[in-house]
């Protein structure tokens, strides 16, 4: 249903220039307004923290209530969700530079790990020796990646329970483009899977089974992936699920 709507929006645009200009000049006042809308209210969330440390400095007591925690953990969830949402409307902008990535997906697997220690998951990154000659000097935006690689790490983690693990790969594909390899970034975990009907949303704008989601982590890096003229596809199944990243190493301007 979804797809055909979309088919139809895109005749009508294509139809009527005038339209079409229309259209997308709302769709920038919308981004624009919920940017601005999320950036406000972070800067109110800020405000509320830093209340809540000073009244946590002067009456130690509070500590002692189980939900004085839980209140700076829903304000950082809702902090994320904000970021979530403000990124996913400022992805145009990508700023590729030449860089060494295998430090970029070190670096951002060691962060998840006192969160996976905590929850007693394992954590995993491997780097095949192949890929290293494409990957420390690969033309991408850092920060964008980053973000990719926080989601897709952050999915896993959610899915995962106590004992089960997480890898986090780079490696070289020869298969999915004919005229270079491409560096194939992978996440996988053993948590629990997806099923063929949520299969078919993941990558839906808001499409979330979570109670606090917002649905735009995987939205999220496909639009990355794809600003770096990469692929993305997920598979799933009882034993793994994992979401593979192919980053061309044939890199056009
Ligand atoms: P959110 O995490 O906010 O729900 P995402 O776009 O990141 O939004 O993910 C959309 C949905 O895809 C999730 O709600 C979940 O149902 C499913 N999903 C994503 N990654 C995984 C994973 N590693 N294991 C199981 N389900 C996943
Ligand atoms: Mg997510």
């Amino acid at each position: 249903m979804k797809e055909e709507e979309d088919e139809r929006i895109k005749q009508l645009l294509s139809e009527n220039e005038e339209f079409a200009a229309a259209i997308s000049q709302i769709k920038e006042d919308n981004q624009l307004a919920i940017s601005k809308m999320s950036h406000e209210i972070r800067n109110m969330i800020t405000l509320v923290k830093s209340s809540l440390q000073i009244i946590e400095t002067r009456h130690p007591e509070v500590k002692d209530f189980a939900l004085w925690e839980q209140i700076g953990e829903d304000l950082n969830t809702t902090n994320e969700m904000l970021m979530q949402y403000s990124t996913y409307n400022n992805l145009l902008k990508v700023n590729k530079k030449s860089g060494d990535i295998i430090t970029l997906i070190e670096n951002t697997a060691e962060s998840f790990r006192p969160q996976c220690e905590q929850r007693g998951i394992g954590l995993f990154v491997s780097i095949a020796a192949e890929a290293r000659k494409y990957a420390s000097h690969y033309e991408f935006d850092k920060i964008r990646m980053k973000q990719a690689l926080i989601n897709l790490i952050k999915n896993a983690m959610e899915a995962c329970s106590r004992n089960d693990e997480i890898t986090v790969s780079l490696s070289l594909d020869h298969e999915k483009l004919a005229d270079s390899p491409s560096l194939l970034l992978q996440v996988s975990d053993n948590g629990y899977s997806i099923n063929k009907e949520i299969m078919k949303k993941l990558f839906e704008p808001y499409f979330t089974t979570k109670d606090t989601g917002t649905g735009l982590g995987l939205s999220i890096v496909k639009k990355i992936i794809y600003s770096h003229g990469g692929d993305i596809s997920v598979e799933s199944d009882d034993a793994v699920t994992k979401v593979s990243c192919y980053l061309p190493t044939k890199q056009h301007a």
